[in-house]
């Protein structure tokens, strides 16, 4: 915080950040808490990260967020990381500690499971859960969800060698195993699926199965907006309780402002906002 203006400085850095929520959604927590904040996206390519956190620094910056393709560029930079961070190998925060120090942070998976936890359609203490993908996203939400005390958590993934090191890295907070999204058929009967790809971006849908879902299993889906559509649309045909990812993207960054101010934002609000806003979806 500028000690003269109590300004505080936030940002986004990756690439692209043009169409992101995230300026909106830290201006609607800084309403809530009556702070003075500057949340800025700036565009910012691979293998730059360190000069725009310098010059971000210099300018008085607080904390940041960062997005694709950054993720683990963040963690190579940060002096000390949690250890979520550590586990996951992706920091979407990052706090200012002085000098050229910045604390890597991930809050996916908070908001992730706090977005799980505030709809009752959602069970994950003893639940069989199901991730799709083995990507950043996947990788930032699933210490969250161990510690949510499931029976178990199958990640399968296209890309069957990243499923199985997740899981590996994550052993010991859970029961958790990681396979090829071939092997789709041979597992099944799950209380909730998570879809942590992206396929939705391309309009499409990872490899799905109905034998994945149990009586009632729900799903949960990272995708928001248009990217969320096709496995919104493919579970309303089978009466498969749905929920995107919208309360997810606020509920994280909400964790990482009160990282960085100490406000608590009140997640919930801003989403239904959003929600009823243009493309809210
Ligand atoms: P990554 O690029 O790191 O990972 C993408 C994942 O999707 C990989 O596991 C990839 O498999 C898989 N994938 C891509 N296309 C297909 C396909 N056609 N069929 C099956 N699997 C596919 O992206 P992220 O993990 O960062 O993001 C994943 C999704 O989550 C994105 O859509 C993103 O928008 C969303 N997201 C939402 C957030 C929220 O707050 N709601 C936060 C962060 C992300 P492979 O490894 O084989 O390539």
């Amino acid at each position: 915080m500028d000690p003269g203006t109590g300004l505080i400085r936030l940002a986004l850095f990756g690439s692209p950040v043009r169409h992101s929520l995230s300026p909106r959604i830290h201006a609607a927590f800084a309403r809530q808490g009556g702070l003075d904040v500057v949340y800025e996206a700036v565009e910012t390519l691979p293998g730059t990260l360190a000069e725009a956190l310098a010059r971000f620094a210099a300018a008085g910056g607080l904390g940041c967020n960062i997005t694709l393709p950054l993720k683990r560029e963040a963690v190579q930079l940060a002096a000390t990381c949690s250890e979520r961070v550590r586990l996951a190998e992706a920091a979407n925060t990052l706090v200012h500690e002085g000098d050229e120090r910045w604390r890597a942070e991930n809050t996916d998976g908070t908001g992730c499971v706090g977005d799980l936890q505030a709809d009752p359609r959602f069970r994950l203490a003893g639940a069989r859960i199901v991730m799709l993908g083995a990507g950043g996203a996947a990788a930032g939400v699933l210490a969250a969800l161990l510690e949510a005390s499931p029976l178990e958590v199958v990640i399968l993934n296209r890309t069957a060698g990243k499923a199985e090191r997740l899981a590996r890295r994550h052993g010991d907070l859970g029961r958790v195993s990681g396979r090829g999204l071939d092997d789709a058929a041979e597992c099944g009967g799950f209380d909730l699926v998570i879809n942590a790809t992206s396929a939705g971006h391309g309009g499409g849908l990872p490899a799905l199965d109905d034998g994945l879902f149990g009586t009632d299993g729900a799903c949960y889906d990272l995708n928001y907006g248009v990217a969320a559509h096709p496995l919104r649309q493919w579970c309303l045909e089978r009466r498969i309780h749905y929920r995107d990812g919208l309360g997810m993207l606020v509920g994280q960054a909400a964790e990482s402002f009160r990282i960085w101010t100490g406000f608590e934002p009140d997640s919930q609000a801003v989403t239904r906002e959003l929600r009823a806003g243009p493309g809210g979806g």
